[in-house]
């Protein structure tokens, strides 16, 4: 082993192993694999320098144990991270075994350096190949480009290396230690070992926080966004501003005596089917959000309050007609609707989501389950107010709003 990276190599790898192996516990599992893979290639580049007492022909054939394993996990890293399908998990599992029995026998029963780096070669390639063809770059999120391309470049790496290990490496499997070839690989695997590393760590890093990012945005109960998500996806969906937009309020009516009479499961249940119900009939370019506990909101941009109001009557029916049944539930579940127009003189869409509470309000008065519409601004300073003070003091702690109203 060239003294250039003898050391320099395994401790790289090894740091790499134990940092997937950390960041494993924020849930990523394709991190776990990552840090086996690393850690298997530590131990392969590791082993031929260490003082062990072992023959060149026993350190050959366990190295190649050693890279297969590790090849094949590093496959496992993509399939997990890119979600791409396990079908050809048996296939890869076979060319390990495959690969490592061809390797073992060109080392000890033919002492030939060049059928066993073709048979390691192209074990590798297989390992991590079979698993990368199986991504498809069409659905790739932003932040696993680098991964990606990362892969294909260590895949390709590997075929160019294999095929011109005929030409270029020793034939005796006892000389590969001191040559030339020897140390270009562990010269690749050097850097291949760094950009590929830190292209895994920061897809794993991005992964984490784009699943802690949705959390932070989603409504765990319901699966709509929360409010939080909610302002959030006003704000990056700007397109529709300067077009009608309406809102749309709802709340579940008398759901405390649900949760008396029915126990409190059966109350989440039944938020559970509604939100399915405003899901499927929310338009395509509409948000969903629950807003509080047992009210949600709709935002409807390019639809007038007359399109809102049809829309919420659907809703209205479906909540009447399906969502006992659904949640098993003997007695009527309902819900009152609000509905206001965003209008140009508004500040913003908390103006006009005031008018929607303003409606809901009205339609609770005159007796539940029924969609009562607000117009304009003839809402009481006091209730726009009211409706308003909780997205006011989230747009304060998010400094996402706009204007200083
Ligand atoms: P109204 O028709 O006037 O809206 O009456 P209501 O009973 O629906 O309204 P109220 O505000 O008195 O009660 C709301 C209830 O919603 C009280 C609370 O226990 C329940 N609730 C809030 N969040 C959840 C939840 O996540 N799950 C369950 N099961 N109940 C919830
Ligand atoms: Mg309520
Ligand atoms: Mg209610």
């Amino acid at each position: 082993m060239n003294g250039t990276f003898a050391f320099e190599l395994p401790l790289m790898h090894i740091t790499f192993g134990i940092t997937f192996l950390v960041a494993a516990r924020w849930g990523e599992r394709s991190a776990l694999y990552f840090g086996i893979a690393f850690l298997c290639n530590a131990a392969g580049f590791g082993l031929p320098v260490m003082p062990m007492g072992l023959s060149d022909l026993t350190v050959a054939w366990v190295t190649d144990i050693l890279f297969a394993v590790s090849f094949f996990f590093f496959g496992q890293a993509a399939t997990q991270h890119f979600g791409a399908p396990r079908r050809l998990l048996w296939a890869r599992l076979a060319t390990c075994a495959i690969s490592i029995a061809l390797c073992i026998y060109a080392v000890v029963g033919l002492d030939d350096l060049h059928m066993e780096l073709l048979a390691s070669d192209a074990g590798c390639v297989l390992l991590l190949g079979l698993a990368m063809v199986g991504i498809r770059w069409q659905g790739l999120r932003s932040f696993d480009w680098v991964l990606f391309v990362a892969a294909w470049f260590v895949t390709i790496e590997s075929v160019i290396r294999g095929t011109s290990s005929f030409f270029t490496a020793p034939s005796s499997v006892e000389d590969f230690g001191t040559s030339q070839y020897a140390y270009f690989m562990q010269a690749l695997g050097s850097v291949l070992g760094v950009v590929f590393a830190m292209a895994g760590l920061s897809a794993v890093a991005l992964s984490v926080l784009d699943r802690y990012h949705k959390m932070a945005m989603d409504d765990p109960l319901s699966g709509l966004l929360n409010r939080r998500g909610f302002e959030e996806a006003l704000a990056t969906r700007p397109d529709w501003r300067g077009r009608p937009a309406s809102i749309v309020t709802c709340d579940i009516d008398r759901f405390k005596t649900v949760n008396d009479r029915f126990g409190h499961a059966t109350g989440d249940a039944v938020i559970e089917a509604l939100a399915a119900i405003l899901r499927t009939r929310l338009p395509e370019d509409g948000i969903a959000a629950r807003f509080g506990g047992e009210e949600f909101l709709l935002f409807l941009p390019g639809r007038t309050p007359a399109d809102a109001l049809r829309i919420a009557e659907g809703v209205r029916t479906a909540i009447e007609a399906e969502a006992a049944e659904t949640v098993g539930m003997d007695g009527p579940i309902t819900a009152s609707f609000g509905i206001s127009g965003v209008v140009a003189s508004d500040f913003s869409v908390h103006d006009a989501i005031g008018r929607a509470d303003a409606a809901l309000y009205e339609a609770k008065h005159g007796g539940r389950n029924r969609v009562a519409l607000r117009l304009l601004d003839t809402v009481e300073p006091e209730t726009a107010a009211r409706s308003a003070a909780p997205l006011v003091a989230l747009e304060r702690r998010t400094g996402s709003r706009r204007r200083s109203a």
